[in-house]
């Protein structure tokens, strides 16, 4: 299984209109930010960077089930950030049920 883990920093992010859309720094140009929408391309997501719209979007407009392969390393990035959140708050919530 391809891993998420990245070397270097994290990329920056700043959340845009709703939680599934993310303005992501490119770690080779600081200052430039890529647009990814999670939901698009059956949630495959959709990402403004070279590597998706040349390399993946495609196959990705094409795709009918989602799949790791056909997202960029900014939606890989996000995804895993947004899992681990989801992760928590469901750690928290049964935490507090718990403690109920
Ligand atoms: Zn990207």
């Amino acid at each position: 299984m391809p891993s998420v883990q990245r070397k270097g920093p994290p990329f920056r992010l700043r959340r845009l209109d709703t939680q599934t859309r993310w303005l992501v720094e490119s770690a080779s140009e600081p200052g430039t930010w890529y647009l990814c929408d999670l939901m698009a391309n059956v949630k495959i997501g959709r990402c403004d960077c070279a590597d998706f719209v040349y390399n993946k979007s495609p196959a990705a407009m094409r795709a009918e089930i989602p799949s790791d392969d056909l997202r960029c390393k900014h939606l890989r990035y996000l995804r895993e950030r947004f899992t681990n959140a989801l992760l928590d708050e469901i750690g928290k919530n049964e935490k507090n049920r718990e403690n109920e």
